[in-house]
């Protein structure tokens, strides 16, 4: 079997025509299977999605209970016919809920790995190695020089900064569906137990992560009431980056804007954003994790989805190992890291 035939590009997402579904469609289908439910690949309109249960909880929080015809929950491991193939979604240590999706016909196999990361991350299940003849793979920090440091050290440098400046209220940018949860995992592991105040666009997702059973210990609202700023001096905030466009920034005591995010270890991004504190927390894989994997997986053939996939590609190249880029559409680099 040639591996287009099993599953091939098209304008919707990537698509398989003996089982006929698409994976992660950024348009309406008849039939997608979702890797997670971050909003450049969860998208509503679909006839029917088959995800994980927390992919289809996220997606109905976010969108709606309406958001697709119909729904079906699958385990990890779970393996599912569909049409012509067999289906098996496996744990990809992005967000919660995350999965690779592996797609299987006569003996022959191709992993779609979505977004991905190794760094163990306590808020999801660990990525599960999986071999298949083609491994996808995104590169969103698919050069390089991206080495994302060690995320602890990173939640560390935030309670330093806490110490350091009792008086300012540390005011911190953060995805609301992973990121958020994991930071907040993280300055726990690094023994902050007070109050870690949220934004209400966190809310949902945080108590939603509790609910699964990750422990993310006491979160209040960040609300001010009428001239109590000073209530959030020397305290930890945390809010959508949307949030920091507006006038709620400027309600906190003396504020001290940090903003966690794979890409903060680009400077000029952290400049652009006015950031005084970047912290460079990543649920993506960086280039040493990226190369490594493939390593290990030794897969007959990569593809490489959104990212840089120039670098990865010709890396695979050099490697001996036969790639090409995918060149899907609609996955964005930053819309939600
Ligand atoms: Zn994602």
């Amino acid at each position: 079997m040639r591996p287009a035939d099993l599953l091939q590009s098209r304008p919707e997402g990537l698509y398989c025509p003996p089982g006929d579904f698409f994976i992660d469609p950024v348009r309406p289908v008849a039939r997608a299977l979702v890797t997670h439910a971050h909003s450049d690949h969860a998208t509503s309109g679909h006839g029917a999605v088959l995800a994980t249960r927390e992919t289809l909880d996220i997606m109905a929080i976010r969108m709606g209970e309406g958001f697709a015809g119909s729904v079906q929950p699958l385990r990890y491991g779970e393996r599912v016919a569909i049409g012509e193939v067999a289906t098996t979604f496996h744990p990809a240590g992005h967000v919660l809920g995350s999965a690779q999706i592996e797609v299987e016909r006569g003996g022959f196999r191709i992993v779609a790995a979505g977004d991905y990361k190794r760094t163990p991350d306590p808020t999801c299940a660990a990525f599960e190695p999986v071999r298949g003849d083609v491994f996808i793979t995104e590169a969103t920090f698919g050069l390089p020089v991206f080495r994302h440091p060690e995320p602890l050290a990173e939640a560390g440098r935030l309670l330093q900064s806490l110490t350091q400046f009792p008086e300012r209220t540390h005011l911190i940018g953060v995805y609301a569906l992973g990121k958020a949860q994991r930071l907040i995992a993280l300055l726990r592991a690094a023994g902050h137990d007070g109050p870690i105040f949220v934004h209400g666009a966190l809310r949902r997702l945080c108590d939603y992560y509790a609910e699964r059973g990750v422990a993310l210990g006491d979160l209040p609202d960040a609300t001010i009431e009428r001239g109590r700023s000073r209530d959030f001096a020397g305290q930890i905030v945390l809010g959508p980056p949307s949030a920091f466009a507006s006038a709620w920034v400027r309600r906190f005591a003396d504020p001290l804007i940090g903003f966690a995010s794979g890409w903060m270890q680009v400077r000029a991004r952290a400049r652009q954003r006015g950031v005084e504190l970047p912290l460079v927390i990543s649920d993506h894989c960086d280039w040493t994790e990226l190369t490594t994997t493939i390593d290990e997986l030794d897969p007959t053939e990569v593809w490489v989805t959104h990212g840089r996939e120039e670098a990865l590609v010709r890396w695979c190249s050099l490697t001996g190992r036969p790639a090409r880029p995918l060149h899907l559409v609609g996955y964005e680099d930053e819309a939600e890291d």
